[in-house]
């Protein structure tokens, strides 16, 4: 039994049905808290900015779940659970029983104590729903305020911004992404902001919302605006967790087999908390529901869970933004790191090395220096003594130069990172007749996060497909394409390699 219809609990049914297709080992039942059908929320800034319809953000097509054996029960909400009993209890007083439980209840949407926040033209930035209201209150001439400069408000003022409307962002902070960026490079991507069009306000402090003036700031200024978008952070969704006495500490606490404390309960996606990874991203969320899906329906007792490296990157149109790692690594001193600021030409650079190991970076406005920072960091590339090559990102020594090339990467490339799906899942999934990016999203799922890499799949695909890379068989390892298939694409998080492949999305 699965809690969590979204992102993470609706893959891990699909790895479970991939596994056991038959329906023949798992009984599958699914409660989702949304009135729909799981959904891609990756996608939603691309929906906000225009990019995309909200259907078109649908995670599989009418009637897959009936298909697939799965029960799936959306807008049903689990209110509790007896894990000594092995039975959740549901809204509307439903009781079910379980074998196994797999909390994937994901993140909320964290709405600071400000006055006037409840009123209808707010808006938090978590669901589909709150980016179908948002995009209702888009029409000429309004005025939209975002209230938080972290990775999703500066998405959602771009977004906004593109659909031709002015948008006010105001962060209580003193720069933009605190928490993944420094004043410095906070400062670059203000002055990008601006330069897109979009009014930024910092180090402001909000009073309250109110309905027909706008925000009123703590200083006492205004800043006017018909609608407010909140995009003030995430917190773990671990009520029901806390509830049935689980141990948590912001997120459910899991080890590397996803189990929680609590017997026969695993946790995987933005709920859990597992010290390999960090919560909010996906793709440590897919990893996670693979390996226990390969657990719990392969019945694989050695399936573990090692953890994903962070790597960040701002979806927002003209504003190329990348980062690795810890941010404090940047500001800790018994790191060595190098910067480069142009405030003025929107370009930024910071890397820190731990010895010869690039262990955290920031980018802005360098795709090329930020798609090498990424390979550094992944692959455990040593840095080059001439520092100053980092930064210009000329550093790749000759076999990682070409990462970006179809036919001289290396196989470990990363083409997808949402799905941690390299050349060699690609070259395999060709030989096994995917020849349209259709056909190799549906086989490796590449392409299906957040959609960054269709550009390289296409490349990819079209080189691999005009030339017959795999024509040797891979040296070393078995050398069936079935087989190579299986491990490449079915298990990316049991390889420890497949963990730390190089490449940029
Ligand atoms: C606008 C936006 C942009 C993003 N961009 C990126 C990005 O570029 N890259 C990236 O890696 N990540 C991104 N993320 C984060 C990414 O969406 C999450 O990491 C991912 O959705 C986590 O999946 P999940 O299944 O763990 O949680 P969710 O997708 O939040 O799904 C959890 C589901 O559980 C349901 N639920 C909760 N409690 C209960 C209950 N008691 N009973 C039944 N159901 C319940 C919820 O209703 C929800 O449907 C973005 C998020 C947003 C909002």
């Amino acid at each position: 039994m699965v809690v969590g219809n979204g992102m993470v609990g609706a893959r891990f049914a699909e790895e479970v049905r991939r596994r056991d297709p038959e329906a023949a080992r798992v009984h599958l039942t699914v409660l989702g808290a949304e009135p729909r059908p799981a959904y891609n929320r990756v996608l939603l800034s691309t929906v906000l900015a225009g990019g995309l319809s909200p259907r078109s953000v649908q995670l599989h097509p009418t009637g897959w779940a009936a298909a697939q054996r799965i029960d799936l029960r959306i807008g049903t909400t689990v209110t509790g659970i007896d894990a000594r009993r092995r039975r959740v209890h549901l809204d509307g007083g439903g009781v079910e029983p379980y074998d196994e439980l797999v909390l994937a209840t994901g993140s909320r949407a964290w709405l600071p104590p400000v006055p006037g926040l409840a009123d209808p033209t707010v808006t938090a930035f978590r669901d589909l729903a709150d980016c179908e209201r948002i995009l209702a209150a888009v029409r000429p001439g309004v005025r939209f305020a975002v209230l938080g400069g972290g990775l999703l408000g500066c998405e959602a003022a771009r977004g906004l911004a593109a659909r031709g409307v002015a948008v006010t962002l105001v962060h209580p902070e003193s720069h933009l992404m605190e928490r993944q960026l420094e004043p410095d490079a906070g400062a670059v991507l203000a002055a990008t902001m601006r330069r897109l069009g979009i009014d930024v306000r910092l180090a402001t402090a909000v009073a309250c919302w109110e309905r027909d003036v706008g925000l009123r700031c703590a200083d006492g200024s205004i800043v006017a605006a018909d609608a407010l978008v909140v995009a003030t952070g995430v917190r773990p969704e671990t009520g029901l967790a806390e509830a049935a006495g689980l141990t948590t500490d912001r997120g459910v606490v899991v080890d590397d087999r996803l189990a929680t404390s609590a017997e026969h309960v695993s946790a995987i996606g933005d709920c859990a908390r597992h010290p390999g990874s960090v919560s909010g991203l996906v793709q440590p969320g897919w990893e996670q529901a693979a390996v226990l899906a390969d657990r719990l329906a392969a019945a694989d007792p050695t399936a573990r869970y090692l953890g994903t490296p962070a790597v960040t990157r701002l979806k927002a149109r003209d504003v190329d933004l990348a980062t690795v790692g810890d941010p404090a690594d940047l500001i800790d001193d018994d790191n060595e790191v190098l910067r480069f600021t142009d405030t003025a030409g929107g370009r930024y650079a910071a890397v820190a090395l731990r010895g010869d190991r690039l262990v955290g970076g920031a980018m802005i406005g360098l795709p090329q220096a930020a798609a090498a920072m990424v390979q550094f960091y992944d692959a455990g590339i040593p840095a080059p003594t001439d520092r100053l090559r980092l930064l210009l990102g000329r550093a790749l020594p000759p076999e990682h130069r070409d990462q970006t090339d179809p036919e001289l990467s290396l196989g470990q490339t990363i083409i997808c990172r949402c799905n941690s799906v390299t050349k060699d899942g690609v070259i395999d999934a060709v030989a096994h007749g995917c020849t349209t990016v259709a056909a190799l999203s549906r086989v490796t799922r590449a392409g299906t996060g957040c959609g960054g890499c269709l550009e390289r799949l296409t490349a990819m695909l079209t080189w691999a497909v005009g030339t017959d890379p795999i024509g040797e068989p891979a040296a070393g390892g078995d050398t069936s394409r079935n087989g190579r298939y299986e491990v490449t694409e079915q298990n990316p998080a049991h390889q420890t390699d497949a963990l730390a492949p190089a490449g940029p999305h």
